[in-house]
């Protein structure tokens, strides 16, 4: 479901170091807060942003930080205070995977509950980034261990939180301590009056986003189909094809149900995949990098199976088989229309399972939408090719296998350009990299080239 505003990272002025490595972080387009407050923030605004975890607010904040960045020097540039060691740490997490790309920056946790020893070590050393929390913060400061003089940008997340849990004379503390000439982004999950009074008197001039309440009604469009038992296979084949979605997951009741009709659809030339407990662990880990990454357009699962799998750009639930619980059809079709974005759930009813439907219709206080099945047109152009392919690399985190190395192998000279790149996993004993589809011959080539000046096995999954 393609959205007319232009959501593209590349569309941003970041450096060519931030751009190369956001697929592999799995950032395909802006998030809506990032797509309102970048272009701003980008060229120095202040920000005043009601955003909630989830919306892809870390990243929103740590892109113009990175980008204001002196590597060459070492003093303390960009600050984040958060209410938490967890968020801290979390944030801090964050600001590193985006800057793998870039020369050593340096980003330090400060944070009560924590010992001072190590972190004075450090400060020793210089960090270009300090994420802490404020009394911590203004800790170091009283002992002249962290300097603020060159601060370039500011941040304040779950501003809200800090204020809950009486940081504000400590944030003023620190304030005192920056310089004024600086970026402030200030982030809040609410607005209390008290917390505009703040901003006031923080941020000049800010751009102001309010984003609306995720996922309205309207947003998951729910349809359903009277179908015949022996039609189901053909059904569903007959859907993906005429919606073309890049990313559909369908739902089988039983496992047995779901490799039948993985087998029928793959016949039909999709590119599939099956998930169900007859997996063993290594296989289901494939498989879901496999899909989240683009190599597969269709994945089908059971309930059990799909359990904790969560990804964000779902266009398209298919119901093969209604549920007999209707707790678990709601948690089927939330799957789409995540994070502001538009989904579609289809499902199939066999005379058998009219039932279900029924108590479905109860639940929700709402009548079904029914089409009939056959009238869905047969489609001219018939399966969608997958965009990427994933390429298994033998050797893992125990191996100290590293994104940064591996996207390094793929991009030297006469290899890939970073945007042909997609998501990077690393996982204990082998790595996963994404990359596009004509291109896996040459990456194949590329990796089996060594990286980091060390032989590699490859292979194309
Ligand atoms: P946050 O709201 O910052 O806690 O982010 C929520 C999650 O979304 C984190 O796991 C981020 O890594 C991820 N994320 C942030 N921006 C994007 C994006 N543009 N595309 C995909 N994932 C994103």
């Amino acid at each position: 479901m393609s959205s007319s505003e232009n959501t593209s990272f590349e569309a941003l002025p970041l450096s060519r170091a931030l751009l190369a490595n956001l697929p592999s972080l799995g950032y395909e387009r802006m998030t809506p807060i990032q797509a309102q407050s970048l272009p701003r923030t980008l060229e120095g605004s202040d920000l005043l942003a009601l955003a909630k975890t989830g919306s892809g607010k870390t990243a929103a904040f740590s892109l113009p930080l990175l980008m204001r960045l002196e590597a060459a020097f070492h003093g303390t540039q960009a600050l984040v205070l958060t209410p938490t060691r967890e968020l801290a740490e979390q944030v801090a997490g964050e600001i590193r995977r985006l800057a793998r790309g870039m020369e050593n920056i340096k980003v330090l946790v400060l944070s009560g509950g924590q010992p001072i020893r190590p972190q004075l070590a450090s400060l020793e050393h210089g960090a270009h980034v300090v994420v802490g929390t404020p009394g911590r913060v203004l800790d170091h400061l009283g002992r002249g261990s962290l300097e603020l003089r060159q601060l370039r940008t500011l941040v304040l997340d779950e501003a809200d939180r800090m204020l809950d849990m009486g940081f504000l004379p400590d944030i003023q503390r620190v304030l005192e301590r920056c310089p004024e000439d600086r970026q402030t982004l200030l982030f809040s999950a609410t607005f209390p009056p008290e917390l505009e009074a703040v901003g006031l008197r923080l941020l000049r001039d800010p751009v102001r986003i309010r984003l609306e309440e995720a996922r309205t009604h309207e947003q998951l469009r729910q349809q359903w189909f009277r179908i015949e038992e022996e039609q189901r296979p053909e059904a569903v084949r007959r859907l993906l094809e005429h919606h073309r979605s890049e990313r559909a997951l369908v739902f089988c009741n039983t496992k047995e149900a779901c490799k039948r009709l993985c087998e029928h659809l793959n016949a039909a030339g999709h590119a599939v995949l099956a998930l169900h407990g007859d997996l063993e662990q290594r296989e289901r880990d494939q498989v879901l990098i496999r899909f989240e990454n683009r190599s597969a357009t269709v994945l089908v699962a059971t309930d059990v199976a799909a359990r904790g799998i969560d990804i964000p750009d779902l266009e398209l639930v298919i119901n093969a088989e209604v549920s007999p619980d209707a707790d678990t059809h709601t948690h089927r079709v939330g799957r789409t229309a995540r994070v502001d974005r538009e989904g579609l759930a289809l499902s199939l009813v066999s005379p058998g399972e009219r039932h279900r439907a029924e108590r479905i219709e109860e639940m929700r206080a709402r009548a079904c939408e029914w089409t009939d099945w056959a009238a869905v047109p047969r489609a001219q152009a018939k399966q969608v090719a997958p965009r990427m392919a994933t390429i298994q690399i033998l050797g893992g985190r125990k191996q100290k296998q590293r994104p940064g190395d591996i996207l390094g192998a793929l991009t030297a000279e006469g290899g890939l350009r970073g945007t042909q790149v997609g998501k990077i996993e690393i996982l204990d004993m082998a790595s996963y990299v994404a990359v596009e589809r004509e291109q896996a011959r040459l990456a194949l080539h590329m990796l089996r080239g060594g990286v980091k000046g060390r032989a590699v096995r490859a292979q194309l999954l």
